[in-house]
């Protein structure tokens, strides 16, 4: 953790610092130099430090962005020192952001008439965060009128096992406990047949999943809110449906425009997404929205300042750089509609593409094939005699630089262990062929090998899951 410094390790370092008075000169890594350094020093020695990180171009864990146009850069660097939350000082951020926050709500197909509201966030977390308290504030208004005692029992959300960390998170800050519906072998997402059976009175909301991090599959939301509709009518103990659409929320409405997951659907209150997902922003950004005002209790309605008046904020955090919120407007305005649909058709074709030639390898199951999200999921086939395991496959291909994670799958299907590799806008066809071949000679490598590093029956997580 950061807090910890090994004693083992050095800690103070002496560089040979090209030609500078400094050269020689000893510099301590856990407390603050006496003197200061010149900026080209500086900067040499924090580029060093991280020269044998991981590239993240080949990282093929993470769902978050790892490129941008040059013009977002440049941009986006312009506008670092910009506070998003300074809304009088910067009014037009402000108005970018609501640009934004209206570009997503028509996408997600809002209504008007129901007046929608929305906001920036950092990221899906906190989004998640604040879906999660309005659906608590605005359960315990409804139970008291009702006259239930609602600080009788812990209240409860509802949700696969399959979710994010940030529920968990979530659970623990607000005291609700997470009533985790276990996801089958067959299906691996919400299970419909047994979902309802976890709700009642103390259920706060229960929890959609547009692309499950584990697997990259999609919650059957429109099913999700037929089932809540026939429950909400045999009580006045309602419920409603958030979704988490973290990652499917602004790749579905491009690439699958029929699939009914959004506002369309009566029960569904509220969505939130991460901007720096496949709304092809650098990490840093996220969304969320509510379908109506109702559902967002004016508890949770605070007030800044904003030429002369005053403007709602309903988000955690309050600084931090407006870049983001640019990065995400240029993108909007730079791709359109039909920008995005392309990037994201492509990026599910590669996916198709990885999928298909990894079903031609006889020693993997594919879990997930790319067709929703443009995420591939494999696990080794339990059928045939192979002595090395998928970590030992990981270890390969870090090798040749490709960062490909090996984990459990949640609760229940524990005993399955799986790669997830997850396709972005700059994994090209190209890439994705180097990466097959480097797969292969990876595979031939341990086909071959004398000495293998994992147990056979071992069951850890390895590499960034989320
Ligand atoms: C990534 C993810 C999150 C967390 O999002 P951040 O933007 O990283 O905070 C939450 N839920 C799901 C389903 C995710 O995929």
């Amino acid at each position: 953790m950061l807090h910890e410094k090994k004693k083992s390790e050095e800690t103070d370092y002496l560089e040979p610092i090209f030609g500078t008075k400094e050269e020689g000169s000893i510099l301590p890594k856990y407390r603050l130099a006496q003197q200061s350094i010149e900026p080209r020093v500086a900067h040499q020695l924090v580029a060093d430090e991280l020269l044998d990180e991981g590239n993240a171009r080949q990282n093929l864990a993470t769902f978050c962005q790892t490129f941008m146009e040059t013009e977002a850069i440049d941009l986006m660097s312009q506008t670092l020192e910009k506070n998003a939350i300074d809304k009088s000082e910067y009014p037009q951020v402000t108005e970018l952001e609501k640009r934004c926050v209206n570009m997503i709500a028509d996408l997600w197909h809002a209504n008007e008439t129901e007046e929608f509201l929305g906001t920036s966030t950092i990221g899906s977390s906190e989004a998640c965060m604040l879906a999660g308290m309005a659906l608590k504030f605005a359960w315990r208004n409804r139970v008291q009128k009702l006259g239930l005692d609602s600080t009788k029992k812990k209240p409860n959300l509802v949700i696969s096992a399959g979710y994010q960390v940030c529920w968990e998170k979530f659970g623990v800050y607000w005291d609700v406990e997470l009533r985790e519906v276990p996801i089958e072998q067959n299906e691996m997402t919400l299970n419909l047949e047994t979902v309802m059976d976890y709700v009642d009175e103390y259920t706060i909301g229960i929890v959609g999943i547009l692309g499950i991090t584990y697997t990259g599959k999609y919650d059957d939301i429109k099913q999700l809110d037929h089932l809540v509709e026939q429950y909400n009518q045999t009580t006045d103990y309602k419920v409603f449906i958030h979704i988490d659409a973290a990652s499917g929320g602004l790749f579905a409405p491009f690439v699958d425009p029929e699939l009914i997951w959004d506002f369309r659907l009566n029960n569904v209150v509220s969505i939130n997404t991460s901007g720096h997902k496949y709304g092809l922003v650098y990490p840093g950004v996220g969304w969320i929205i509510w379908r109506g005002k109702k559902y967002l209790p004016k508890e949770l309605i605070f007030e800044v300042s904003y030429l002369g008046g005053s403007l709602p904020t309903m988000a955690i955090n309050f600084s931090h750089s407006a870049a983001h919120i640019i990065g995400q407007y240029y993108n909007f305005l730079r791709y359109g509609f039909e920008g995005y649909q392309s990037i994201h058709q492509k990026t599910r074709a590669v996916a198709t593409f990885l999928s298909e030639q990894l079903a031609t390898i006889d020693c993997f199951d594919v879990i997930n094939d790319g067709s929703e999200l443009p995420v591939i999921c494999y696990s080794l086939s339990t059928d045939k005699d192979i002595q090395w395991t998928l970590y030992d496959l990981s270890d390969r291909l870090r090798m040749k630089g490709w960062q490909v994670p090996t984990y459990p799958l949640p609760k229940n299907l524990a005993n399955t262990l799986v790669h997830r590799i997850v396709v972005r806008e700059d994994f090209g066809t190209n890439l994705a062929h180097d990466f097959i071949k480097d797969l292969h000679n990876a595979l031939n490598e341990l086909n071959q090998a004398h000495l293998l590093f994992h147990k056979q029956n071992e069951l850890k997580t390895y590499g960034f899951t989320h």
